[in-house]
């Protein structure tokens, strides 16, 4: 029995199929025109992104718009002058072949950001083994061992699984994943999950011990599996699956249940989401609103900035999907870990600390105006909030509010209908922003507590860096404290406070943040009915008196371990 990272539940146990990924190869040859060999290049190039057009509106379906727009920026990474010019270089300088040419500069490039500190930096050389591998496929014409291929009932196992193979996965045929590396931060997490892959990750060594036909059982849940399982392993699996079966038709019933404590707690099960193509799964699950609209994902993935029409579209289908449901719309938080090629960002030396989100928007008055304006205009068709990211002071919040302020005022002139009582709420994601809770609480609408970017700021810790992953803890001392003071001075102030962050569809961690009192829970739509049966079979009383030991609990492990053995 192996143990890696479970990144999406759900029980399987099929056959393996190794999907071996080396390059296409070909045959060395002399060239006598490099110009040919350019014209080769930029052919395959052009290929390359109408290719991935479709691959992308392929993706869009099987995964949502968020997992698309990573398979977008490969058409804009494939057109980087840094990297063409090194490709170009290649062939003019050294008479290389298109293909030689595109082995040589790509590795380069890969092997400078397979080095670099920053994990998120390091992801991005998958992406670019991604887009060479694809490239030669186009010059050579052969493809490689391909998903595609794949038409009987298996468990794709491989070193690793990039984007554009996740999103082309047909899950009638391939019923889960497992792979040598990867962890719960990368794509392949999020898109499985997105996808509901059962999958395990970080399973080194799986090449060498697998053999396609081998029996595979996986449990994405533990992150268990087992190769060649015995009878009393196959017995004790399907156990497992029959009860997972159940388990999920249990959670049927909380579709249409409200999120009511059994002491009669009234909360918020919302959804987060990245675009439109999101919502199919937040009505399934009936979410009771939207909790985080992260509209970054309309400004990735393209090569200008949206206009004020083309947001407001957005916003109106979704506030319009939605009903009367609250529907939380974040403004734009890029920067950090996320970056959009246009708007030519300079590079920094601690991004996460530097110019990002709302310190962004402020900065560039006029892009972060047209969102609003897009937002208020847009407000008239539901219940609209805007939330504001990383706000760490109490004049970033008024300058904010200035300027809706005066985007109300020419909207008014104008004539253009928008709800004029438009609540105005934060993001809690910063230490400095803890700390002032109760006053920010004076003046913003709501609180939405970011746990993602919390922790990491709470422990210094960078929350994308694998070496510094055992500080990233949402059940540090420090950080639960920190939750319990914000909800706090909310309370106090009367104001709703959500949060946003992965642990709040973390079910350890559901019965604290009820007992402390967080009015709202936000996460992926696929999580919701598992939260709302926690909820409806906890009581607030009860939970309260638990709420001074956890607090006084000296390390992370004592706390978690005691929120899972209470549940
Ligand atoms: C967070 O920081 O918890 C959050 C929800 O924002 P993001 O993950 O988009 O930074
Ligand atoms: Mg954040």
């Amino acid at each position: 029995m192996y143990r890696g990272i479970g990144a999406c539940d759900g029980i399987v146990i099929a056959k393996a199929f190794v999907l071996k990924k080396e390059d296409a190869v070909f045959a060395a040859r002399s060239v006598l025109s490099a110009e040919e060999e350019v014209k080769r290049y930029n052919n395959a190039v052009k290929k390359f992104v109408e290719d991935t057009t479709v691959l992308a509106a392929q993706v869009e379906k099987n995964a949502g718009v968020e997992q698309a727009s990573i398979i977008e920026a490969h058409a804009i990474m494939a057109n980087d002058p840094d990297v063409k010019d090194s490709v170009l270089a290649e062939i003019k300088d050294n008479m290389a072949t298109a293909e030689a040419a595109v082995v040589n500069a790509f590795t380069s490039v890969i092997a400078m950001f397979s080095a670099m500190p920053d994990e998120y930096m390091r992801e991005r050389a998958h992406d670019l083994a991604d887009i060479k591998a694809r490239i030669l496929e186009i010059l050579t014409g052969k493809k490689r061992h391909s998903i595609e291929d794949i038409s009987q009932e298996c468990i794709i196992i491989a070193r690793d699984m990039t984007p554009s193979e996740t999103g082309r996965i047909n899950k009638t045929v391939i019923k889960g994943v497992i792979t040598e590396i990867g962890g719960i931060t990368g794509h392949m997490a999020i898109m499985a999950k997105a996808m509901e892959l059962p999958t395990v990750l970080g399973m080194e060594g799986m090449l060498k011990n697998v053999q396609t036909g081998d029996t595979i059982a996986l449990d994405g849940s533990t992150g268990e599996v087992i190769i060649n399982p015995t009878e009393a392993d196959l017995a004790r699996y399907k156990n497992l699956a029959s009860e997972y079966d159940i388990y999920k038709k249990e959670l049927e019933v909380y579709k249409n249940r409200q999120s009511i404590t059994l002491d009669g707690v009234h909360v918020e099960i919302a959804a987060n989401i990245g675009g439109t193509e999101d919502l199919e799964a937040v009505i399934k699950n009936n979410a009771d609103g939207i909790g985080l609209f992260r509209t970054e994902f309309l400004f990735m993935g393209r090569d200008s900035l949206p206009n004020e029409d083309t947001q407001f579209e957005v916003y109106k289908k979704v506030t319009e999907a939605m009903g009367d449901k609250p529907v939380i719309i974040r403004t734009l938080d890029i920067g950090g870990d996320k970056d959009v090629p246009y708007l030519d960002m300079k590079k920094e030396e601690n991004p996460f600390l530097g110019y990002r989100a709302i310190r962004l928007c402020l900065g560039n008055k006029e892009m972060f105006s047209i969102q609003l304006r897009a937002l208020l205009r847009a407000s008239r068709y539901g219940n609209i909030k805007i939330m504001l990211p990383m706000i760490s002071t109490v004049t970033e919040l008024r300058q904010a509010k200035a300027i809706i302020f005066e985007l109300k005022t020419e909207l008014e002139k104008e004539g253009k209908p928008f709800n004029k009582d438009i609540q105005i709420g934060i993001m809690i994601e910063t230490p400095a922003s803890c700390l002032i809770a109760d006053i920010l609480a004076k003046e913003a609408d709501f609180f939405s507590i970011g746990t993602n970017d919390l922790t990491q700021y709470t422990m210094a810790v960078d929350r994308g860096n694998e070496k510094v992953q055992y500080l990233y803890s949402t059940y540090e001392p420090a950080v639960m404290r920190s939750i319990y003071n914000v909800i706090k001075s909310a309370k106090k102030a009367g104001i709703m406070v959500g949060m946003c962050g992965e642990s709040a569809g973390d079910v350890n961690m559901i019965p604290f943040l009820l007992a402390c009192g967080l009015d709202e829970f936000s996460m992926s739509a696929q999580s919701i009915l598992r939260a709302k049966k926690e909820i409806c079979n906890l009581s607030k009383q009860e939970l309260e008196k638990q709420i001074d030991v956890i607090l006084n609990m000296s390390s992370r492990e004592d706390i978690y371990n005691y929120c899972n053995r209470q549940r």
